[in-house]
């Protein structure tokens, strides 16, 4: 037993992670929070993956530290994408995708979660995945076995029976066997599937509370839970702890899911101003992802998606962006969303643009994905910032992003818990 344990003990040791160190960066300029301005050239002490201090000018650095020259570059916090689905990748045909097994899920997912991180995202949340996908790749980043954001994940979304977070567009015996056991039919039964999803792992509970886009239910992108099932999913969902992100196209279905307590609007395609009000007076978050619409517009008319599809593609494509500009104007609160998997990973932080087409200051589009995206998440004492008692989640640009968001696009070193990424 003791013998065992000592070989246990010695191939932890073994398996100390690289960053179990002190790393000392020297950055041109530190924009240490979205709210502030950039200062000169300043030091960022890392030790264990957290941020120890922040110090204008370069001290010497600890014997044994390693030493990260940046000097030419803007040092801000890791970004927060909080729609993401890794396992995905756009343009695929529906059957073979509901076909696939979950393992291959987390090979496609594994790639994406290293483009995500190398295009400056250090936190993700993953919307809806198969049973166990983004919890195998959560765990394979947080302990550096792959390279990738840290993950937020939710597992497979609740939804209605032939909602759009259920199988669609094939028979019933067919649609039996790919069931993954997350519809739900009344309050009783939706506050059990908010349990399941508990119990095998969820960090946050997603529902799809409209039609979507994307799979074949062709009713539309109305409501689809009644208001007493949202009231339940929110409802038992905080009673564990958990937050509740909501697929929601239509105003109706916006503005439910909004008084029903759900934390998160997720698209918000046809927010109109009564929902919007909800929103504002409950201080749910509007989570616009505009790229996934320049996702589904590159790929229209090619016969990559199916008749019913197209329909709905056509209708959220006309009103792209208005979501954003009416949130601002009613004072909704805004976070940063792409539903990256639409789209190709890595291409995120085109959503930066867009928002600022949309009607955002470069300095508002920069918070969504920093201090907003944290406090959405609950984890504002965590990440957002660069502060000391932070996750050294950093990335370096070359530019200031207040100047202009799109200097977002193109980042050249990223930081994460601590681990540079390769
Ligand atoms: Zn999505």
């Amino acid at each position: 037993m003791t013998h065992r344990w000592l070989l246990a003990a010695a191939a932890l040791a073994m398996a100390a992670p690289a960053w179990a160190e002190t790393v000392v960066i020297r950055a041109g300029s530190v924009l240490r929070d979205a709210g502030g301005e950039p200062g000169g050239p300043a030091t960022i002490t890392v030790v264990d993956g957290k941020i120890q201090s922040v110090v204008d000018g370069a001290p010497p650095a600890p014997d044994g530290a390693t030493v990260i020259d940046l000097s030419g570059k803007t040092l801000l916090p890791g970004l927060i994408d909080l729609h993401v689905h890794l396992s995905s990748d756009p343009g695929g045909d529906f059957r073979n995708e509901a076909v696939e097994p979950d393992e291959w899920g987390v090979v496609v997912g594994t790639r994406n979660a290293l483009a995500t991180l190398r295009a400056g995202f250090t936190t993700v949340r993953e919307a809806g995945s198969g049973q166990y996908v983004a919890f195998s790749l959560r765990r394979g980043t947080a302990e550096g076995v792959i390279p990738g954001p840290r993950i937020v994940a939710a597992g497979p979304a609740l939804a209605i029976v032939g909602g759009h977070g259920d199988t669609t567009g094939f028979r019933e015996d067919v649609h039996a066997v790919l069931d993954q056991g997350y519809t739900c039919t009344g309050a009783v039964e939706c506050a059990e599937k908010v349990r399941k999803a508990s119990r095998a792992g969820a960090d946050v509970i997603k529902i799809t509370a409209t039609g979507g886009v994307l799979s074949q239910q062709g009713r539309g992108l109305g409501a689809h839970f009644t208001d007493g099932e949202m009231k339940s999913i929110a409802d038992t969902a905080h009673s564990l702890g958990l937050k509740v992100m909501a697929h929601a196209h239509g105003a109706r279905g916006i503005e439910a899911a909004a008084a029903a307590g759900i934390d998160t609007i997720e698209h918000g395609t046809f927010a109109d101003e009564a929902a919007l009000k909800v929103m504002k007076a409950r201080g749910t978050w509007m989570v616009p992802t505009l790229m996934a619409l320049e996702g589904v517009r590159a790929r229209l008319g090619k016969g990559i998606y199916t008749p019913t599809v197209e329909v709905k593609a056509r209708q959220a494509i006309e009103t792209a962006g208005r979501q954003v500009t009416r949130s601002k104007a009613l004072g909704v609160p805004i976070a940063f969303g792409t539903d990256a998997g639409v789209f190709e990973h890595g291409r995120n932080a085109g959503e930066f643009g867009l928002m600022v087409k949309a009607g955002l200051t470069n300095r508002e589009a920069l918070a969504t994905a920093t201090t907003n995206a944290a406090l959405a998440l609950g984890m504002e004492g965590e990440i957002g910032r660069i502060a000391p008692g932070y996750s050294a989640d950093l990335i370096a640009v070359s530019g200031n992003p207040l100047a202009d968001v799109r200097v977002l696009e193109k980042v050249d070193w990223v930081m994460a818990r601590g681990r540079v990424a390769p």
